[in-house]
């Protein structure tokens, strides 16, 4: 991948270019980092450039630094809704996972989270203190901030049902608050979705007043309960498809005799239809050839156009653009 550096910082060398500080960040900009280990199916390429801040001075300094240089900008977050491209993605890839502040206003039952905040510890947090609402989160591998983004959801329940208002940082620098009537918020879907307003943080309301025992056995159900139905700890992007309701996407796959099927080293997983796995050697070319496959077939089959829920981002050795 080329460098389109303008004016690259003093120290550094263009032959090898190694991590660089903004001035005064703590946290360095790496290039050429390998992002298929930043999500969860471990497929992609590379970053041009990439930073996890844990501040928010080394966020806003990675961006205004970016904007200099005239890099686009592409935000993750845990990376469990992702499908990399091979060829990877060009300027500063940042990612918010590490952004984590947490405050909490329990007699009121608002709390107040920073978008890496990741989901499964925030809802064990929010039981333990006998705050109930948010025990269907347990399950979803992601941060908050990506939750806001795809209005992420299980048992019935999702983040716009909790959202008070969300903190973004518009593509001018500037911070906004916006409320949850703002957001467009449907079936895993928000108008945050291909914009370009990066999540700070979200103001959350909860119930309060329950024994701490049976909000915590409520969750522990809820993760159970997606144990025993997911290849959960194995490499996916989650779904693949959104449901076209009222029919679910795994059951249209499944019964069209999808499960198993298989692309190199990408293969719709064998628990749950709406599911593919990496194996280990799985690129996104084989995902995107098992992607267009089962579309495909379940088209043919049913007469029903599913819609990938997974986010296509970066660049892809193929045209994907009848997936987005
Ligand atoms: C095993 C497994 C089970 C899953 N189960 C569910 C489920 O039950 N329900 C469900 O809804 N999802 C589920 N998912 C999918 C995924 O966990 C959710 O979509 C989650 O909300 C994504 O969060 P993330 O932080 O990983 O976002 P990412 O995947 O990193 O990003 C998703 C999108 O959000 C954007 N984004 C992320 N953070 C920010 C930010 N701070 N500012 C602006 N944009 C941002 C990205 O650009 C991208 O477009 C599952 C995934 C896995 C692997």
């Amino acid at each position: 991948m080329i460098f389109s550096h303008s004016s690259p910082p003093p120290s550094m060398d263009l032959a090898n270019p190694g991590p660089i500080h903004i001035l005064g960040a703590k946290c360095p900009l790496y290039p050429q980092i390998p992002l298929a280990k930043m999500t969860t199916l471990r497929v992609g390429g590379v970053a041009e450039w990439y930073m996890a801040p844990r501040l928010l001075d080394d966020l806003y300094g990675a961006l205004a630094w970016a904007n200099s240089e005239g890099l686009p900008i592409t935000v993750l977050g845990a990376g469990s809704n992702l499908l990399i491209g091979d060829r990877g993605i060009p300027g500063l890839v940042i990612s918010t996972r590490y952004l984590r502040d947490y405050h909490l206003d329990g007699s009121l039952g608002i709390v107040k989270v920073a978008a890496g905040f990741p989901l499964p510890k925030l809802a064990w947090e929010l039981a333990s203190r006998g705050l109930s609402g948010f025990e269907w989160a347990v399950g979803i591998p992601g941060t908050l901030g990506g939750a806001v983004v795809m209005n992420a959801g299980a048992h019935r329940s999702c983040l716009a049902d909790n959202l008070i208002e969300v903190e973004v940082l518009d593509s001018d620098g500037g911070i906004v608050t916006l409320p949850r009537s703002a957001l467009g918020y449907s079936y895993r879907t928000s108008c945050l979705q291909g914009s370009s307003q990066l999540v700070l943080g979200a103001t959350l309301q909860l119930q309060g007043g329950e024994d701490p025992l049976l909000v915590r056995r409520r969750t522990d159900k809820h993760l159970k309960q997606r144990h025993g139905t997911q290849p959960y700890h194995r490499p996916s992007c989650g779904s693949v498809f959104r449901n076209p309701k009222p029919q679910a996407a795994g059951w249209l796959i499944e019964q069209a005799g999808l499960k198993g099927y298989r692309v190199g080293g990408v293969h719709v997983a064998n628990e749950h239809a709406n599911f593919i796995l990496n194996s280990g050697q799985g690129t996104a070319q084989d995902a995107i050839a098992v992607i267009r496959h089962v579309r495909d077939v379940v088209r043919h089959r049913w007469d029903v156009e599913l819609q990938p829920e997974v986010k296509l981002i970066g660049e892809f050795s193929q045209d994907v653009s009848d997936l987005w």
